[in-house]
């Protein structure tokens, strides 16, 4: 309510991540984006006016379905169907959904249905609506505290007026709702990486074997070194997008009545950097959480002991809100794109490789990260040479070779972060806002993505 940036919005949920309850953070997570953004973006004034105001204060709890038994991953295939009635007064939906977070507790539901069975909308379904059920608890592997239910609608009937924007726009809404899901995924990941090391090294510090700190054995500060490494690397790419998505966001008329839709839009100009910091952030926290559990021996086993519960929770970000596959699908996708409209300098790489390869690189004595940025164009030609090799290959198929695209996908988004990292410390401790330590985590880092680029 108070229109704060998406900067706010990113160390706010970072904030609430490194609160400790994962359950917490899934409620207000679907509360203040998928469950409440379709009718932000997409809602009429009416709609705007009965909803928001009690779904912002918390009064009310927001859910968003689209998930369905036999359309997970692929979303907009989804069986639920809504017919408009004969006196064009309501929509009658029948279907079910699963899955679904918030089910049991929440008071507004978005959901998608096919209207007359293939234009897939979506629509604002109250609680309280005839014919429609909310299932039972499902017994979950982590967040236990938070709801997670099927819903049923049978011949459920939601007045026309609940319809969100047009029939056959639902893809739009749930596409542009999930791009800030995602990335808010990816911030909140950062947050619980920050808890959870400073946690990690205090144990550290404290468990004593050999007479000594296990924080003396080189292979335990090899974990901790790592961890703070993929932690900063993380903050460098989603605080990078975020302030490229604001910018962006800046330049938008605020009086306009398109102001939301332009608003989605300019998200989805940075989809590929949000499914970027979906796919780091949770994969970052994995190995947090997996390597600090290590570093805990058998007490991290305990669930006496916060990580067992989280290394359980934190499991379903891989998963949800696009599974970690899909995202990496989506990054090399949108490239194809960008390279079929030539927003890519493909060709130009491709022109100037031999000279690239044989001149020396760029010395500057006085940027202590030349080196790193050598690395990184070097890195940058060569996947678009890559790039080049496998749509010349495979052409529009390339999307079918995932093994290749996963591989793609993988080198700009580590490309995209070492960047990120490089400029960011480097910036951070010319205006002495950082410790120097900050340069070696862009050369330790730097080095790790370059050999795995080789
Ligand atoms: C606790 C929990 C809460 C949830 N909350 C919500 C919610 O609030 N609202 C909602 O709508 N949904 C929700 N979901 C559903 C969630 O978004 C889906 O589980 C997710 O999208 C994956 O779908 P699926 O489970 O059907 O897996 P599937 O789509 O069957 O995928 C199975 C495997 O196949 C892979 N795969 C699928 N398609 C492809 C492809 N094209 N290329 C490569 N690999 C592929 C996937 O990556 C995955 O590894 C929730 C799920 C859970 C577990």
């Amino acid at each position: 309510g108070l229109d704060l940036d998406k900067i706010t919005t990113v160390i706010v949920i970072e904030s609430v991540a490194t609160g400790r309850s994962t359950s917490f953070l899934t409620t207000f997570s679907v509360q203040t984006a998928i469950g409440m953004l379709p009718i932000v973006w997409f809602g009429t004034k009416e709609q705007k006016e009965k909803y928001l105001p009690k779904l912002v204060a918390g009064e009310w709890i927001g859910a968003y379905g689209l998930t369905e038994p036999s359309a997970g991953s692929d979303a907009l295939s989804g069986k639920t169907k809504a017919v408009l009635t004969e006196d064009g007064k309501d929509y009658i939906i029948n279907g079910e959904k699963i899955f679904i977070s918030n089910g049991a507790w929440a008071n507004v539901y978005i959901i998608f249905a096919q209207v007359d069975g293939f234009k897939f909308s979506a629509f604002i379904v109250d609680r309280d609506t005839p014919g429609f059920e909310v299932g039972p608890e499902e017994k979950k592997m982590g967040i236990k505290g938070s709801s997670t239910t099927s819903l049923k609608f049978m011949d459920a009937k939601v007045p026309v007026e609940n319809l969100l924007y047009e029939v056959g726009k639902g893809a739009t809404i749930a596409f542009n709702s999930l791009n800030l899901g995602r990335f808010k995924l990816g911030a909140a990941e950062l947050g619980g990486m920050k808890e959870t090391i400073t946690y990690i090294i205090n144990y550290a510090l404290d468990r004593k074997q050999f007479g000594q700190s296990i924080s003396n054995f080189d292979v335990i500060k090899g974990k901790l070194a790592q961890m703070v490494i993929l932690a900063y690397t993380s903050d460098s790419m989603i605080y990078r997008t975020v302030g490229l998505i604001q910018d962006e966001i800046d330049t938008l008329d605020k009086s306009s009545e398109k102001y939301y839709l332009d608003m989605g839009a300019a998200m989805e100009k940075y989809a590929i950097e949000t499914s970027m910091a979906k796919i780091y952030g949770s994969e970052s926290m994995t190995y947090v959480l997996d390597e600090g559990i290590q570093t805990m021996g058998g007490y991290g086993f305990m669930e006496e002991y916060p990580l067992a519960s989280a290394y359980r929770s934190d499991r379903i970000n891989r998963i949800w809100e696009g599974s970690n596959e899909i995202n990496r699908q989506i990054i090399t996708g949108y490239m194809m794109k960008k390279a079929l409209l030539e927003n890519l300098p493909i060709r130009e790489a491709i022109g100037k490789i031999d000279a690239f390869l044989t001149k020396p690189p760029d010395r500057n004595d006085t940027d202590p990260l030349w080196r790193e940025k050598n690395a990184v164009d070097t890195g940058k030609q060569m996947s678009l040479f890559l790039f080049h090799k496998a749509l010349n290959e495979f052409g529009q198929d390339l999307k079918h070779e995932q093994q290749l695209t996963e591989i793609l996908a993988n080198m700009f988004m580590e490309l995209f972060t070492a960047e990120s990292t490089i400029s960011r410390a480097k910036y951070s401790v010319d205006t002495k806002q950082a410790d120097p330590i900050v340069l070696d985590i862009a050369r330790a880092h730097t080095a790790g993505v370059s050999l795995s680029l080789l």
